[in-house]
């Protein structure tokens, strides 16, 4: 195993960046600077890019992503999904965690280091708006930078907070909600300029202050590294076998310069192991990679490898593990496609009226009466026909005809009067049907009650 490098008697016994009076340790991140660091920011330049121009894109008229939860309706690849659809939305929730899980087991914190939002936002537009600002720490902590800097840095900041909320608003009320937003006057959309001014904040003091504690102490997928890697899993690694005995004078390719600690964003030291709160940002990897090349020693002492890889120089992500839970997964999207195919373009609410009891309107009749709500999910308007399948029996709608544009919902009163004689008991089971130009769209069944012979 590597010699720590901290004492072994202080050594993880508190959280990495508390010092032992409890107070925080500032991260003085460098600028790290090799081809990881350059793919990384491609791919933070893609997702940046793909946050922004998502809300404005649509799919036969349809937002392609949008989250509208004030009216319940959330666009997913352009399909939309309704609130009545959560078993569907529950199916796509246990697939997005089980590929997490997946992607975990066989990756370690991958997504973190190159995909995640919070993560890229800081290492990669307020990091570097820092850098800008307050050089890039090549010795550790800077001297105190003048007012005026760190004011531009922080009124940076606060701009850049400012743009992020905007873009992550219209996930939620689409482009034009954002636009209808900021032409309002303040005082007509109190609520809304309110609720951006606070997202703003707080993005602000996330991105300025508790930076790095998100991944390291909140983040709950952190948390789940402990769990959920294995000796097999692929991860950033420190190739102990190769690099000890450390220092200048031993015999190990490592010569404990530290560059590999200077540049980390949340202060860790890699050679101490696998540690939940690396998030695979390579910088380490990059750092040690140019301290290789100046002593002439090969490259790619810390690499994404897997204990199993150092220990024996094999790796491979398909083990028992990955493959159990790649079955689930199958299993699932199965599942999920059954589902969708089993979706009807009608969502049929149908209800007892509170409070109701069984009507008589002559010696052979009774009536039930039933509160309807109607949502098309289609692109096409319907008029709906209500039929009473089995037993007989007559369907009347109270108002006006049940007319819905597309995407659009009705609601109604309705009356069912069927014959005494086919009472069967005190609760009786009526299939229903609704229809649109002769076409069934669905089917439901409900109770229906009357006296008893
Ligand atoms: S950068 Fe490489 S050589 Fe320097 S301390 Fe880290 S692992 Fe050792
Ligand atoms: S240990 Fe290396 S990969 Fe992990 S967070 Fe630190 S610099 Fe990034």
């Amino acid at each position: 195993m590597p010699k720590k490098t901290t004492e072994e008697s202080s050594f993880r016994d508190r959280p990495i960046n508390i010092d032992a009076s409890g107070k925080r340790k500032w991260v003085y991140a460098r600028q790290p600077k090799g081809k990881w660091y350059m793919r990384r920011t491609l791919v933070a330049w893609m997702v940046l890019v793909f946050l922004a121009i998502a809300p404005f894109i649509r799919i036969k008229g349809l937002p392609f992503m949008k989250f509208d939860i004030p009216q319940g309706e959330f666009y997913l690849f352009g399909n939309l999904l309704y609130t009545q659809d959560t078993y569907l939305l529950a199916i796509i929730m246990a697939i997005a965690v089980v590929s997490v899980v997946l992607f975990t087991v066989a990756f370690g914190r991958l997504f973190c280091g190159w995909l995640c939002p919070q993560n890229i936002f800081l290492e990669m537009v307020y990091r570097r708006i820092e850098y800008l600002f307050m050089g890039n720490y090549r010795k550790g902590k800077p001297k105190e930078p003048g007012k005026f800097k760190r004011l531009g840095m922080h009124l940076s900041f606060m701009l850049i907070s400012v743009v992020f909320t905007n873009v992550f608003l219209m996930w939620f009320i689409g482009p034009e909600g954002l636009a209808r937003l900021i032409q309002e006057p303040v005082q007509e959309n109190l609520k809304g300029f309110s609720i951006m001014l606070g997202i703003s904040a707080f993005y602000y003091w996330i991105y300025s202050n508790f930076r790095e504690q998100v991944c390291t102490m909140i983040c709950p997928y952190g948390r789940m590294q402990g769990v959920l890697l294995d000796s097999q899993s692929i991860s950033v690694i420190y190739d102990y076998k190769r690099g000890e005995p450390r220092g200048a004078k031993n015999v190990g390719d490592c010569i404990d310069c530290s560059s590999c600690l200077a540049v980390c964003p949340t202060g860790i030291d890699i050679r101490n192991g696998t540690q939940l709160e690396c998030i695979h940002c390579t910088a380490c990897i990059d750092e040690c990679n140019s301290v290789m090349k100046r002593i002439q020693k090969p490259y790619n002492l810390i690499r994404y490898d897997s204990v199993k890889g150092i220990e024996t120089g094999k790796r491979s992500v398909f083990t028992t593990r990955t493959l159990a839970y790649a079955g689930v997964l199958f299993v699932l999207f199965i599942f999920l496609a059954f589902t969708v195919s089993r979706r009807t373009s009608l969502d049929v609410s149908l209800l007892r009226m509170p409070g109701s009891l069984y009507q008589q309107p002559d010696e052979q009749t009774v009536m039930n009466l039933y509160n309807l709500k109607l949502i098309n999910k289609s692109e096409n308007a319907r008029n709906i026909e209500v039929k009473l399948l089995s037993p007989e029996g007559i369907v009347e709608v109270a108002g006006k005809p049940l007319l819905i544009e597309s995407r659009g919902h009705v609601e109604a009163v309705l009356m069912v009067k069927i014959n005494k004689a086919t009472i069967t008991g005190k609760n009786t089971d009526l299939r229903i049907g609704f229809f649109d130009n002769q076409e069934l769209l669905e089917t439901t069944t409900i109770n229906f009650i009357g006296p008893t012979k």
